[in-house]
Order: structure tokens, then sequence, then C-alpha cells
């Protein structure tokens, strides 16, 4: 059915795939760009001279990065390594180092190196992820030398993007008019202060919004996803990308929403112990879309009346994977959060999104702000639901 239609486009990406899938790359247009290029001073722990003539990272979007440096060295080098880290949220900061293959070219101790990073064997980045790197060089007496940090922006090289920010969000897009970015922007804004106003849910840090004009261009910026996906939310890197355009405009405003307040969600509640509960997360991106769709509500009253309904504790873990079972997982989710807002108010929800942000259990999150657990949840939705849908029990 039409109205389901979204579900088959939607993905939300919290974490990325780690899947090497080499025989997708020849799929993708590759293009370089160097950025970054520079020399660089650097600390050396020695009198013997070790001078950094290029260093410099090219994006290959979206599968790559390339990192090279040239220098020159008084003794023989015998050790080169990168290390970068990437800019991303996340409780511990996690530095990589690479030991690379070293070049000589020429006379004079001249040499090169470099590293290539092949995204396909330990998942992507999205796009306007900014990488920060360095090197450190030793030669064969230990002299260290260590260059000084660069940074470089894995930006999509394929298009030409404009850009408009307002707020904590900034999107960007590279078809369509100026209205047209204008009005996704206005309903991401408006989507979040409708989330805040109901539920205190808001951005603490800021979003960048990816919109591609066709499902080909966005599959274009992702390596592993899958054919029917619109868009994903990439929490911890504070990026959405989607597929909108003209003919899917009200579909698009309501997915951004969708997509944006799993943002809000992770921003309000990551820690390094849990995650919040599915129903909750996806009942809040829900929530922020606005009034339930008619198509769900008719699957959610059908199973008011028939009985068929999935407990909170089994919604808790990640939906089922038949897409029908799903849609009904969607729409209860939704009417819980109905419920806890509607029932108890906004400031309720704070508490209990800050609960979890401690990292408390599912069950203790709840018995703390509510006073009941996920079966009390449960039973005392279910009246709230019988009574608003006008099921009879
Ligand atoms: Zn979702």
């Amino acid at each position: 059915m039409k109205i389901f239609k979204r579900f088959f486009f939607l993905v939300a990406a919290i974490g990325l795939i780690v899947a090497p899938v080499v025989a997708f790359f020849d799929n993708y247009a590759i293009e370089a760009v160097s950025i970054g290029i520079g020399r660089t001073s650097g600390q050396q722990t020695s009198a013997s001279t070790i001078i950094v003539d290029i260093s410099q990272a090219s994006v290959q979007f979206p599968s790559a990065l390339m990192f090279s440096i040239k220098a020159t060295s008084e003794l023989p080098i015998t050790d080169v390594r990168l290390h970068f880290t990437v800019e991303r949220d996340g409780f511990v900061k996690v530095v990589t180092e690479e030991k690379c293959e070293v070049d000589f070219v020429g006379t004079d101790n001249y040499f090169q190196a470099s590293y290539f990073w092949n995204m396909y064997y330990t998942g992507g980045l999205p796009p306007g992820t900014k990488v920060n790197y360095w090197w450190t060089l030793t030669d064969n007496d230990w002299n260290r030398h260590v260059t000084d940090k660069q940074s470089v922006t894995f930006e999509d090289t394929r298009f030409s993007w404009n850009s408009k920010n307002e707020g904590k969000i900034t999107l960007y897009w590279y078809s369509g008019s100026d209205i047209f970015a204008q009005s996704l922007l206005d309903a991401a804004l408006n989507g979040l202060v409708t989330l805040e106003a109901h539920t205190g849910a808001n951005l603490n840090r800021p979003v960048s919004v990816y919109i591609y004009n066709t499902q080909a261009d966005m599959l274009g910026a992702m390596l592993f996803a899958q054919d029917w996906t619109g868009g994903a939310a990439y929490s911890a890197y504070g990026t959405i990308v989607i597929n909108i355009n003209s003919a899917n405009l009200e579909w698009g405003k309501r997915t951004l929403v969708h997509e944006l307040a799993h943002v809000v969600t992770y921003q309000m509640t990551s820690n390094p112990y849990n995650s919040v509960p599915v129903w909750l997360n996806e009942g809040l991106s829900m929530y922020a879309e606005g009034a339930l769709d008619a198509g769900f509500q008719i699957i959610l009253v059908a199973a008011l009346q028939n009985g068929n309904l999935f407990s909170v504790r089994s919604m808790s873990s990640p939906f089922s994977t038949d897409t029908n079972l799903s849609y009904l997982e969607y729409a209860q989710s939704y009417s819980l959060v109905d419920y806890l807002t509607s029932q108890y108010g906004q400031a309720k929800m704070v508490a209990l999104l800050d609960t979890f942000c401690h990292g408390e259990t599912y069950d203790g999150a709840l018995l703390k702000t509510y006073g009941f657990d996920m079966d009390g949840l449960y039973d005392s939705w279910l009246s709230f639901a019988f009574q608003k849908y006008g099921v009879s029990t």
C-alpha cells in the first residue's frame, strides 16, 4: 500500500556496517580531490634534521582516503607511521595508527610514504566527516619527528553543494530551488519545536542534512546500503542523508523529521552502558512526524480488537524483519509515546530520557520515572489505547 511505501525507503544507520563488499567497488564513480596539502613544521626530538615537504590527504568519496607524505632526512628513515582520528561522538577517543611502507626517491634522502584507507574493509563515513591526521617519522638513530596535526573533510565531491543554516541544522543540497531547500529546513525546524514542546527532547549539537535528488545519487554516497534505502541517520556523526525531490516532497519532510528525531534521541540519551529501547526511539521519531498516519491507525485498531499486540518488553529489541509485523510495532511505539506524553507530561519524558542517559536498565528507568516497569506500562497504556481508539474491551 502506498502509505507504507516509506518503510521500504528508510533505514536508520546508527552505526556503520563493517563488511568487505569489494564486488561493489567498480560500481562507484570515484573522484579524487586533494585537500589539506601543506608543509608542516612539527616537533623534532634531536638535532638531526627531518624536513617535511608535503603532507596531504585525498578524498575518494565514498570509499577511501589516501594519505601521503614527502620529506627529506639527514639520516636514513626506518619507520613512518600515520595516526588519524575521526570526529564523531564517542566515549573513547580512538587514534588509529598505521605503519607505512617507505619509498626512497632519488638522492639526498628524499623519501615518500603513503597509506590507503580502504573503507570497504572498515566501514564508510558519512559525507562531511572531519578526519584529523599526523605522522611520526623515525630515522636509524631513533630521532623522531612528529608532524603538526592536519585535517581533511570527507566531502561528497560528486556534486556542487549549496547550503543553508538555521539554528543547529545545516542543510546541503545540489538540485532544486532555494524555496525547495527552505521548505525542508522549515519542516526540520518545526519538527524540532514540536518534539521539544511535547517531549522536552532537543538537539544539543549541530546536525548536517544532505539532500540527494535521486535514489541512485544517494546510494552512491553509501558503501553497503540496500537499494530500497531512502535515508539514513548517522547519529554519532550528527549527519543525515536522504533522497528528497519535488516528486516525494511530503514523504521527504516527514522522513527528514523522523530521522532528525533519531539524532535528537541519540544526543539526549547516549551513554557507554546502554541504548534506549527500540519502542522509545522509534516512538519518539513517529511522534515527531505528527499525527499517526491513517494506515498505521487501522493496523493498530485491528490489533487492539484482536488482541494481537506486541509487549513493551519485546519491542525493546529490534523490530520484526517481517514488514507487516513491524508496521504494528511502529504504530504501537507511537501510541506508547503518545500515552506517556499526554498523560504524564513533558517533564516526565525529559526525566525518562535523562535516566536512560545515565545507563539505567529499561525497567529501572521506567520505575524511577513513572513508578511502573515495562509490563506495568503495557497494562496502563492498553486502557488508554482502548479508550482513545474507541475499542471496547
Ligand atoms: Zn526510525
